[in-house]
């Protein structure tokens, strides 16, 4: 008797732009994709291929202030990057409409550069439009190499799967409306046999409006995409091995982890390591999918595991990692100000600006309570607190407001280093015995992270003495 066929697993995959940075970067991509489309059901989101996304920015800016680069140059090289992978890899039959959705796009990089150019200025939501085409570009190219493989593959605009707010450049999904409108969309797709490549980074607000999830916001399209379909397990395929204890290129000595939870994931990521984006654990974190991080170029490496509760090896510290531009503001309040008032006004003045605290350190006998910042808000936020004092500051009920720029946050992070007593002693012991100077300290009580501020130039030495102490 004929067994029921077995219904293959979904499997989300995303690649980075380093990824399908070139020709044969691409092809290798369309190697694994094809071979893994054998075991699994997948859908594929993609990133620009890599330096196009900063291309697009610098053509926006030099259109628009008229000033440095030629943008036409830029687009040209755009062009030429891009219709050189058609014509090294697509089939002659193939070629002739890739070529002409490569040219369509292209015009559309003319016409939004042409419009900056003749307005001398920019808006955030032009930006969007012009930003995300690398996106486009590079999966109409690598579903046209899928095809060229005998994969039936198609590109899909996420613009008709995310949908987001109108916060242009760092949009901020509606999960339910994403939820449904990529089911809509990809459902009937997969059930035809049909392999979805995706544009990454970008969305749409519900009027149709090109956004996008911010800078690396490929991998959160990606984990968007994968949740709303219930994916079995979402494959983030990069440059690295995996998850390393620390940044390689910070310090050589990094190890992969071959598992991490993902509230380590959201705390490293949040914390600067690039390997992911910071707002792609939250969706799959929900519904427990669990996230791998892969190696396009090592694909025997199996990778990393990010999943509900990570098998681990021994007990403290798992992984440093820093934010290394970041500006340390410190507001204090002579005695007439009540500290829960202060920090009242300094942290809704910070909700107002929607940017993220690094570190806060607070001391309510002398009303003085520092925070740390990326640097690139440390101007909006000074102006804003300026204003929301403004009459404690006329009549000195406050102190100047201090700011320390050129700093660096560095982390430790390690679930179970809750109840391993004398790690922070440690820590400090081993920074002060090689002369590198703590500015600020702040140890959150569910114990997953110790932070601490050091001068930006110290940072590297920091994470390399840390890493020597603590193995992890
Ligand atoms: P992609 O283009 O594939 O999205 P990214 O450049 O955004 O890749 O992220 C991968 C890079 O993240 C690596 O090349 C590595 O230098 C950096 N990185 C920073 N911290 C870590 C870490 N702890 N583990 C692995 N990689 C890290
Ligand atoms: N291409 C976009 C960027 O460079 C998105 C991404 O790569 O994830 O930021
Ligand atoms: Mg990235």
């Amino acid at each position: 008797m004929n067994q029921p066929k077995k219904r293959k697993s979904l499997i989300a995959m995303k690649f980075g732009g380093t990824s399908v940075g070139s020709a044969e970067r691409m092809q290798g991509v369309a190697e694994i994709i094809a071979d893994q489309a054998r075991h699994n059901q997948l859908v594929v989101v993609t990133s620009a291929m890599a330096g196009v996304t900063d291309k697009l920015l610098r053509a926006a800016s030099a259109a628009s202030d008229g000033a440095g680069e030629d943008w036409r140059e830029l687009g040209r090289e755009l062009t030429q990057q891009h219709r050189q992978v058609a014509e090294q890899l697509l089939p002659a039959a193939e070629q002739s409409t890739v070529l002409l959705q490569l040219d369509e796009q292209l015009q559309h990089f003319e016409n939004l550069c042409s419009g900056f150019s003749l307005v001398r200025e920019v808006t955030p939501r032009a930006l969007d439009a012009l930003s995300s085409i690398g996106e486009v570009l590079a999966a109409t190219l690598l579903a046209a190499l899928l095809r060229a493989r005998g994969v039936a593959a198609e590109t899909v605009d996420a613009i008709a799967l995310i949908v987001t707010d109108d916060n242009f450049g760092d949009a901020t999904p509606f999960f339910d409306e994403t939820r449904t409108r990529t089911r809509q969309c990809l459902l009937p797709l997969l059930d035809r046999g049909t392999l979805p490549v995706v544009t990454g980074f970008r969305a749409a607000t519900r009027d149709g409006l090109a956004t996008t999830l911010g800078r690396g916001g490929s991998d959160y399209s990606a984990t968007l995409v994968g949740t709303a379909l219930d994916a079995e397990e979402i494959w983030i395929w990069t440059d690295v091995d995996g998850v390393m204890t620390a940044d390689p290129r910070s310090v050589p000595a990094a190890h992969i982890l071959p598992e991490i939870s993902y509230r380590e994931a959201l705390e490293f990521s949040f914390f600067g390591a690039k390997v992911l984006h910071p707002k792609a654990i939250q969706p799959v974190m929900k519904k427990k999918i669990p996230l791998w991080i892969k190696n396009t170029f090592n694909r025997s490496c199996p990778g990393t595991k990010i999943c509900e509760s990570a098998v681990r090896e021994k007990p403290g510290v798992r992984a440093i990692t820093s934010v290394c531009q970041a500006s340390l503001f410190t507001v204090s309040g002579k005695e007439v100000v009540r500290f829960a008032q202060l920090a009242a006004k300094v942290f809704h003045s910070l909700d107002l600006e929607e940017v993220a605290t690094l570190m806060v350190t607070q001391s309510s006998a002398d009303n003085v309570l520092s925070f740390a910042i990326h640097e690139e808000d440390a101007l909006r936020v000074r102006r804003r607190l300026e204003k929301t004092f403004e009459l404690e500051l006329l009549h000195g009920y406050l102190e100047p407001i201090e700011i320390l720029s050129s700093v660096g946050i560095a982390v430790v992070i390690g679930e179970n280093m809750k109840g391993t007593p004398g790690i922070a002693g440690r820590l400090f012991s081993a920074l002060g015995r090689r002369g590198v100077n703590v500015i600020a300290i702040a140890q959150g009580s569910s114990e997953l992270s110790i932070s601490f501020a050091v001068k930006s130039s110290d940072v590297t030495e920091a994470l390399q003495i840390l890493h020597a102490e603590f193995q992890p």
